[in-house]
């Protein structure tokens, strides 16, 4: 693992190598127990919303749960194919919102109504997204662990906001038994394209001081909108330094964030043969059997020889 003063030399290497590309960087205090992820997912969030044709509030949907997804790596190893799938299922237009990474910064997503309308309240005299009527605020949200040892591991909480930063960190303390603080921000321009996608979660671990916990609540408590940091420049490591300030931020942890979907013919073939040969003979009379993958759109053929 990699441990490196994040200082000034360490923030302009991270500025020239990734440029406007997007990742997420993993700080930690030098010397206290917590843990701060920050992430960019920019450009990921807007290849989603091509991929989907997604309205301006899907891409605030989708994108949240993407970025969330992303911050959900925390529970797998490094670097690995290991994955996490988020799902939300609430009572708004948008329906099932489906999210899943790995830990390369790897990400997909889908949701049920990718056209749904946007809804905004007013807050201090400027209208703002209301989410939590998109996503609905009654609902459940799940976490699936792929740590490709056995069985995958589920939990289920039930939604608390529906504005899904809320939710995960509900879902942090309740499931996983870590205090953590989660910010998410997806902004769109006029145009419907993704202009900004970000988040951040910081965690407390066990033996932190007490002097260390309250500095970290007040600094989360007082950060601005994940979307409002990035309006104004500050890239993730920015962000973790705002957080970490004065306590020694060391950099332990970076990856490349993408979207990528690993659908294949083999595993579009392999979900057609979950059906009983009788209703495949049936899809193949007229022609050749479709699969079209939720996550990418990409359409597989088969005829009635190939399966
Ligand atoms: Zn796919």
């Amino acid at each position: 693992m990699i441990s490196r003063d994040l200082g000034g030399e360490t923030l302009k290497d991270l500025r020239d190598y990734f440029q406007d590309r997007d990742y997420m960087v993993v700080a930690v205090p030098k010397e206290e127990p917590a843990r701060v992820y920050v992430v960019r997912a920019t450009r990921t969030v807007e290849t989603a919303r091509r991929i989907h044709d997604l309205s301006p509030a899907a891409s605030v949907a989708l994108g949240r749960a993407m970025v969330g997804a992303l911050l959900l790596t925390s529970l797998v190893k490094h670097a690995t194919d290991q994955k996490v799938l988020l799902k939300i299922e609430g009572n708004g237009p948008v329906g099932t919102i489906v999210a899943e990474a790995d830990g390369k910064g790897r990400v997909r997503g889908f949701v049920e109504n990718p056209r749904v309308e946007l809804f905004t309240r007013e807050v201090d005299g400027r209208r703002k997204a209301d989410l939590s009527r998109v996503v609905g605020s009654e609902g459940t949200l799940t976490v699936v662990k792929e740590l490709r040892m056995g069985t995958p591991y589920t939990s289920v909480v039930p939604l608390v906001s529906g504005e899904i930063a809320k939710d995960l960190a509900y879902y942090f303390f309740q499931s996983e038994q870590v205090p953590s603080a989660v910010g998410i921000g997806v902004l769109v321009g006029e145009d419907g394209s993704v202009t900004h996608a970000g988040g951040f979660l910081v965690q407390t671990l066990g033996g932190i001081s007490g002097r260390v916990l309250d500095l970290l609540e007040k600094r989360v408590k007082d950060l601005p909108p994940v979307t409002e940091m990035m309006l104004s420049g500050k890239r993730p490591e920015d962000i973790a330094v705002t957080i970490l300030e004065g306590l020694k931020p060391q950099l332990i942890g970076l990856k490349e964030v993408e979207y990528y979907c690993p659908c294949s013919e083999e595993v579009a073939k392999a979900s057609l043969h979950l059906l009983p040969e009788k209703e495949i003979d049936e899809i193949t009379q007229n022609g050749p059997a479709e699969v079209v993958c939720r996550f990418c759109g990409r359409v597989y053929r088969f005829s009635k020889e190939d399966l």
